[in-house]
């Protein structure tokens, strides 16, 4: 082909979900894999943006990559390139044709040509042709024609079956709201009494207390340790708690009173099928603090590369360099002698980028007086009780949206499923609408104040972080603690924090989207590290920290009666 550009401003790439998941060795991200081998093959780094691609998935159950995956990517992501918001000369890669052809052959290239008038690359990998609107192969839009037709041909058959099962099911739930019977398993946190749902207090308590321990700031790993040292109720087989259990608790959403009903999908695969029936089992869990730890761990999400189970890295998942990479904190000394770890880039530790890293304690010094003379100044003062109604109403309206994008999927699929799914479309596009005009209105009133002392907890931090405690002590639990609490203040009021590449200048975007910038001036003379101190002036100074510490802890537990 003689006229494809030499440089692509985007890449889109759309991988498929089968419905027989890993199974059928189709899963998504042995596609992910194949595209990028492709593209990497293909091209030159700088010739495709530097392989940075877009995924555009075709499955609602697929969240939570930690990339940027967009869902519904059909009518969103073709709606952008008809009104022309995507920049010129974009390369869309993907594998077969078969999602878009479940509408037919017309449809199919009705988008390709769509694309193509939006100066789109498109490169196939079922038959490894790369083209553009100057540079169409012979045939090549009766092959895809062809393609698409046999394969609306295959799924008519699978919907025909799946939309009867589903219907079934759908209707035996809603006939009998409460009832045991029906799936024939009943959340471990429940019990059935006369033919009904009873919740069990005490697991619901455990369940509670680890969902409140969640909004501290505890990491999965904590959290299961945590509840086997306190010996808490176990809400399962088994009477201690694991990892997976605790991500299953902080998930499920029978917490909230809903039911999902699933299909068997074969080899002990089950998948969801259809909206969740809400008010299904009693209400374990209040939705609002479901809510808020669900916004959290979308939050957390986004950065599941590197665990930092000590809460060093305070700014996990919120700093980026200017390189795009993610900030990490690295610990470079593994002895007594303190004062060597270091900040760096993850693109750096995987040697794609030379950016320089920073002396830990410099960063941290410089970061902690900015934080501490600027933020709550930056944040209103003050308690504010909107804080928690606020995570509450954005996870539920992430919720919503997706919700939304799943039964527009499905709305655009097929005729018999329009009929079927488009009030349920209107009421959600309704409920969408509601709680961004909450949203809005809770915003604009007023900056998302802290409803916390910033002060207090990096007072709380500051000590805790000489970390002087030997692992295993009660001292050293207090530092983790001041450390996680310090953490989840930042969290809460810091929105992003952007790193120069040449480590002078750091820019911080709050929360209520105030921005502020410092500068890192590498002076030697940094006072922040382990004074040289009398036995004595350590006596005292752990007597301090213990009441400081002590005091983080009231704190805690008042700013969490908030949420
Ligand atoms: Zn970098």
């Amino acid at each position: 082909m003689t006229q494809e550009p030499t440089k692509f401003s985007r890449i889109f790439a759309y991988a498929r979900f089968s419905s027989e998941g890993q199974a059928d060795g189709n899963s998504l991200e042995r596609q992910r894999q194949d595209i990028e081998a492709a593209v990497r093959q293909r091209f030159q780094k700088d010739e495709v943006a530097g392989f940075d691609i877009t995924w555009l998935e075709d499955h609602g159950l697929s969240a939570y990559h930690g990339e940027h995956v967009t869902h519904g990517w059909l009518g969103d992501f073709m709606d952008k390139v008809r009104t022309g918001k995507l920049p010129k000369n974009c390369l869309f890669v993907c594998e077969t044709v078969s999602r878009a052809s479940r509408q037919g052959g017309f449809v199919l290239l009705s988008m390709v040509h769509t694309l193509l008038e939006a100066d789109f690359s498109i490169l196939m990998l079922q038959n490894g042709t790369l083209f553009n609107r100057g540079s169409v192969p012979k045939f090549l839009s009766v092959e895809l024609a062809l393609y698409a037709e046999l394969a609306r041909e295959e799924s008519a058959q699978k919907q025909r079956y799946s939309l009867d099962n589903w219907e079934r099911k759908r209707r035996h739930a809603r006939e009998r709201p409460g009832q045991s019977a029906f799936t024939g398993e009943c959340p471990n946190w429940l019990e059935v009494v006369g033919g009904k749902y009873r919740v069990i207090s005490e697991k619901v308590d455990s369940i509670r207390d680890i969902y409140l321990k969640t909004l501290d700031g505890y990491g999965i790993d904590k959290l299961v340790r945590y509840a086997n040292q306190a010996r808490l109720p176990v809400p399962g087989k088994g009477d201690t708690w694991h990892t997976s259990l605790i991500k299953r608790v902080l998930n499920n959403r029978a917490l909230i009173g809903e039911f999902q009903p699933h299909r068997n999908a074969g080899r002990g695969k089950r998948l969801p099928e259809g909206e969740p029936i809400a008010g299904f089992y009693p209400v374990a869990i209040a939705p609002d603090l479901f809510f808020a730890v669900q916004s959290l761990q979308a939050k957390a999400t986004t950065f599941p590369s590197r665990r930092d189970d000590n809460n060093h890295n305070y700014l996990m998942g919120i700093a980026k360099c200017e390189c795009g990479g993610s900030w990490r904190w690295m610990n470079k000394d593994s002895g007594k002698q303190r004062g060597y770890s270091q900040y760096g880039c993850s693109n750096r530790q995987r040697a794609v980028s030379a950016c320089p890293n920073v002396n830990g304690r410099l960063f941290d010094h410089t970061f902690v007086t900015w934080a501490l003379d600027r933020i709550p100044e930056l944040l209103s003062s003050g308690d504010d009780p909107r804080r928690g109604r606020i995570l509450s109403l954005e996870a539920q309206f992430s919720d919503v949206s997706k919700r939304k994008a799943k039964v527009r999927r499905a709305v655009e699929v097929s005729d018999s499923l329009a009929e079927e799914f488009l009030p349920r479309l209107r009421e959600l596009v309704a409920e969408e609408k509601a709680l961004q005009t909450e949203l809005d209105d809770l915003k604009s009133n007023a900056a998302p104040a802290a409803g916390f002392s910033f002060e207090e907890a990096a007072g709380v931090f500051l000590p805790a972080y000489l970390d002087v405690f030997e692992t295993g002590t009660p001292q050293f639990d207090d530092a983790y603690r001041a450390r996680s609490l310090f953490r989840s203040r930042i969290v809460q009021s810091v929105a992003r924090v952007d790193v120069s590449m040449d480590r002078t200048k750091v820019t911080v975007k709050l929360r209520n989207d105030k921005v502020d910038s410092f500068e890192i001036e590498d002076s030697k003379t940094v006072t922040f590290g382990v004074p040289e101190l009398t036995p004595d002036e350590w006596a005292q100074l752990d007597a301090d920290r213990s009441e400081q510490l002590r005091h983080g802890r009231r704190m805690s537990n008042a700013n969490l009666g908030e949420l």
